[in-house]
């Protein structure tokens, strides 16, 4: 097997690219892609600071990683979700991955504002993660907002992305298709430009591209994605693209070419008030994530109050039994 571009030996083969490439043709053709995917869909200019959403996982590094070799001005802004050993080890390999290279990291702790992703999901009740997904929203959009960033980049990858698109598809989920994109502008002057350079290159690139830089990153899933219904639809997916190589990509390019502007709103974003608690944009008298704190707060407060009850149930000699 010889790589495509130089004729050297192989050691990647893209079937969907119909290509075979060396270890550093790789490396080219990966930061070529991402740089068309940015410089196509306008994500931003060289001279934007862009907050780069770091998890720890393969995506997210092989992204900051590339943005930083493309010359771009990045800071790096890691939640420590407070998921047990995962997300020790998370916050580990980023700010390993970080100091390294002396790349500027902001890292947040969910449980310093009693808000650990366990925590939350056990107090409201709420599916853990529904309660993460709110929680990064929020913190992305206020640390961008607070130091002065337009633009929030994530690691999301064509696997996600055409499975993202997938269940729109499969629930009809119109509102969500019409915003579907690798680049979202802000519809508050409180959220910033949501951008997904990664969103042409497959999951399977981007660990290649990890590996092959030698970057150390968290290979396990997060314990609460076990069974997610997203990862039925990337099997499902993934199966398609072994009969049809090139699936993945096509299914997506074509809904953001030609299908996306069918369900565009014609009447705009309803509009949105602000949260009388934090600040952030709200459609309510408080944005979700304020409201899962404060859920989670009452919950807090009334167990704290059974405890009360009990404490003067024992002063009192116990509770009377009948
Ligand atoms: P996920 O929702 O886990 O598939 O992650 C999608 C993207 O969100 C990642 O590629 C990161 O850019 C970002 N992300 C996920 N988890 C975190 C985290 N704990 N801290 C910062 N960014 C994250
Ligand atoms: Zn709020």
């Amino acid at each position: 097997m010889k790589c495509t571009r130089c004729r050297e030996k192989a050691v990647v083969q893209l079937r969907h690219h119909h290509s075979n490439f060396c270890r550093e043709c790789f490396l080219l053709f990966f930061e070529r892609q991402v740089e068309r995917g940015i410089h196509k869909e306008r994500m931003f200019t060289e001279e934007e600071p862009i907050l780069v959403a770091v998890s720890g996982g393969k995506d997210s590094l092989a992204l900051w990683d590339v943005l930083v070799r493309l010359g771009y001005r990045t800071t790096g802004l890691h939640l420590a979700l407070g998921i047990g050993e995962y997300s020790a080890d998370s916050t580990r390999k980023t700010e390993e991955f970080a100091r390294a290279r002396d790349l500027p990291l902001v890292v947040i702790r969910l449980e310093d504002e009693g808000a650990a992703v366990p925590e939350l999901a056990a107090v409201t009740r709420r599916p853990a993660c529904a309660a993460c997904g709110t929680a990064k929203r929020h913190h992305f959009d206020r640390i961008a907002i607070e130091r002065g960033f337009p633009v929030l980049a994530t690691g999301h990858n064509l696997d996600d992305e055409a499975a993202r698109l997938l269940g729109n598809v499969l629930h009809w989920q119109t509102r969500h298709l019409a915003k579907q994109s690798p680049v979202l502008q802000p519809t508050h002057a409180r959220f910033v430009r949501k951008v997904k350079p990664l969103f042409r290159v497959t999951e399977y690139e981007s660990a290649i591209y990890a590996f092959l830089r030698g970057i150390d990153y968290v290979v396990e899933e997060c314990p609460n994605s076990v069974g997610a219904t997203q990862l039925v639809y990337k099997e499902v997916l993934n199966r398609l693209e072994d009969a049809s190589p090139g699936t993945k990509l096509t299914f997506l390019q074509e809904f953001l070419r030609s299908g996306r502007p069918a369900f565009a709103e014609p009447e705009g974003e309803r509009n949105s008030g602000t949260c009388s608690r934090c600040g952030m944009p709200a459609y309510g008298e408080t944005c979700s994530y304020c409201a899962l704190l404060a859920s989670a707060e009452r919950r807090r407060a009334r167990d704290a109050g059974d405890d009360d009850t009990e404490e003067r149930e024992a002063a009192f000699g116990g509770r009377q039994r009948e």
